[in-house]
Protein backbone atom coordinates (compact mmCIF):
# COMPACT_ATOMS: atom_id res chain seq x y z
CA UNK A 1 0.00 0.00 0.00
CA UNK A 2 1.01 3.54 -0.43
CA UNK A 3 -0.24 7.19 -0.04
CA UNK A 4 -0.84 8.19 -3.33
CA UNK A 5 -3.63 10.47 -5.04
CA UNK A 6 -6.72 8.07 -6.25
CA UNK A 7 -9.90 9.13 -7.70
CA UNK A 8 -13.35 8.93 -5.21
CA UNK A 9 -16.56 8.15 -5.93
CA UNK A 10 -19.68 9.48 -3.70
CA UNK A 11 -22.38 7.13 -4.23
CA UNK A 12 -24.77 9.23 -2.99
CA UNK A 13 -24.53 11.55 -5.49
CA UNK A 14 -24.01 8.89 -8.82
CA UNK A 15 -27.00 8.50 -10.56
CA UNK A 16 -25.21 5.79 -13.10
CA UNK A 17 -25.27 7.30 -16.00
CA UNK A 18 -21.70 5.88 -17.05
CA UNK A 19 -20.33 9.57 -18.49
CA UNK A 20 -17.25 8.62 -16.28
CA UNK A 21 -16.33 5.39 -18.23
CA UNK A 22 -14.72 6.25 -21.30
CA UNK A 23 -12.70 9.08 -20.40
CA UNK A 24 -10.67 7.09 -17.78
CA UNK A 25 -8.45 5.64 -20.39
CA UNK A 26 -7.45 3.10 -18.17
CA UNK A 27 -10.67 1.33 -17.95
CA UNK A 28 -11.20 1.56 -13.84
CA UNK A 29 -14.71 2.68 -13.73
CA UNK A 30 -17.11 0.53 -14.19
CA UNK A 31 -21.28 0.65 -13.44
CA UNK A 32 -22.28 -1.89 -10.76
CA UNK A 33 -25.48 -2.20 -9.92
CA UNK A 34 -26.23 1.20 -10.72
CA UNK A 35 -23.14 3.32 -9.29
CA UNK A 36 -19.88 4.23 -11.08
CA UNK A 37 -17.19 1.73 -9.13
CA UNK A 38 -13.29 1.28 -9.52
CA UNK A 39 -12.68 -2.10 -10.32
CA UNK A 40 -9.24 -2.48 -9.37
CA UNK A 41 -7.57 0.29 -7.31
CA UNK A 42 -4.01 -0.50 -9.35
CA UNK A 43 -6.02 0.63 -12.40
CA UNK A 44 -6.62 4.70 -11.54
CA UNK A 45 -3.77 6.23 -11.67
CA UNK A 46 -5.43 9.35 -9.64
CA UNK A 47 -5.12 12.04 -12.49
CA UNK A 48 -8.79 12.62 -12.43
CA UNK A 49 -9.82 12.83 -16.08
CA UNK A 50 -13.07 11.20 -15.10
CA UNK A 51 -13.91 14.11 -12.45
CA UNK A 52 -15.16 17.48 -15.29
CA UNK A 53 -17.57 15.07 -17.22
CA UNK A 54 -19.55 14.18 -13.86
CA UNK A 55 -22.53 15.65 -13.51
CA UNK A 56 -23.72 15.60 -10.19
CA UNK A 57 -20.65 16.43 -9.00
CA UNK A 58 -20.02 12.51 -7.58
CA UNK A 59 -16.37 12.13 -8.58
CA UNK A 60 -13.00 14.11 -6.72
CA UNK A 61 -9.25 12.60 -6.18
CA UNK A 62 -7.98 12.74 -3.10
CA UNK A 63 -5.20 11.12 -1.54
CA UNK A 64 -5.19 8.02 0.98
CA UNK A 65 -3.53 4.58 1.15
CA UNK A 66 -4.33 2.00 -1.39
CA UNK A 67 -2.55 0.22 -4.35
CA UNK A 68 -0.02 1.38 -6.40
CA UNK A 69 -0.94 2.27 -9.86
CA UNK A 70 -0.02 -0.64 -12.53
CA UNK A 71 0.57 0.80 -15.66
CA UNK A 72 0.79 -2.46 -17.16
CA UNK A 73 -2.50 -3.34 -16.23
CA UNK A 74 -3.63 -0.76 -17.13
CA UNK A 75 -2.57 -0.53 -20.61
CA UNK A 76 -3.68 -4.09 -21.26
CA UNK A 77 -7.57 -2.67 -20.58
CA UNK A 78 -9.85 -2.31 -23.64
CA UNK A 79 -10.45 1.27 -24.54
CA UNK A 80 -13.49 2.55 -24.22
CA UNK A 81 -15.25 4.44 -26.90
CA UNK A 82 -18.46 6.32 -26.44
CA UNK A 83 -21.14 7.99 -28.80
CA UNK A 84 -20.98 11.20 -26.23
CA UNK A 85 -18.29 12.33 -26.49
CA UNK A 86 -18.15 14.78 -29.34
CA UNK A 87 -17.64 18.79 -29.41
CA UNK A 88 -20.95 20.59 -28.74
CA UNK A 89 -20.08 23.29 -31.22
CA UNK A 90 -18.53 21.09 -34.29
CA UNK A 91 -19.66 17.71 -33.85
CA UNK A 92 -16.39 16.48 -34.17
CA UNK A 93 -15.76 13.21 -31.96
CA UNK A 94 -12.38 12.56 -30.80
CA UNK A 95 -10.97 10.86 -33.39
CA UNK A 96 -10.56 14.12 -35.65
CA UNK A 97 -10.15 16.83 -32.30
CA UNK A 98 -8.74 16.92 -28.89
CA UNK A 99 -12.11 16.79 -26.56
CA UNK A 100 -11.79 18.95 -23.19
CA UNK A 101 -14.46 18.56 -20.44
CA UNK A 102 -16.38 21.77 -19.67
CA UNK A 103 -18.81 23.13 -17.05
CA UNK A 104 -21.38 25.24 -18.55
CA UNK A 105 -25.27 26.04 -17.07
CA UNK A 106 -25.18 22.91 -14.53
CA UNK A 107 -23.99 20.52 -17.58
CA UNK A 108 -20.61 18.98 -18.61
CA UNK A 109 -20.26 19.45 -22.43
CA UNK A 110 -17.08 18.85 -24.38
CA UNK A 111 -15.43 21.09 -26.57
CA UNK A 112 -12.63 20.49 -29.09
CA UNK A 113 -9.67 22.48 -28.61
CA UNK A 114 -10.62 24.46 -32.07
CA UNK A 115 -13.64 25.61 -30.69
CA UNK A 116 -12.37 26.36 -27.68
CA UNK A 117 -10.87 30.06 -28.34
CA UNK A 118 -14.50 31.15 -29.34
CA UNK A 119 -15.90 30.38 -25.98
CA UNK A 120 -12.79 32.38 -24.33
CA UNK A 121 -12.96 35.83 -26.44
S1 LIG B 1 -20.33 10.45 -14.44
FE1 LIG B 1 -20.80 10.79 -12.24
S2 LIG B 1 -23.00 10.33 -12.03
FE2 LIG B 1 -22.34 9.45 -14.03
S3 LIG B 1 -21.77 7.29 -13.51
FE3 LIG B 1 -19.87 8.52 -13.35
S4 LIG B 1 -19.73 9.09 -11.13
FE4 LIG B 1 -21.88 8.43 -11.55
ZN1 LIG C 1 -15.22 21.81 -32.04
Amino acid sequence: MVERSIVKIDEEKCNGCGKCIAPCAEGAIEIIDGKAKIVSEDLCDGMGFCVGVCPTGALSVESRQTLQFNSEKAAQTPKRSDSSIYCNICERDELERYLIPVRHDNDSIWICTKCLPSLIH
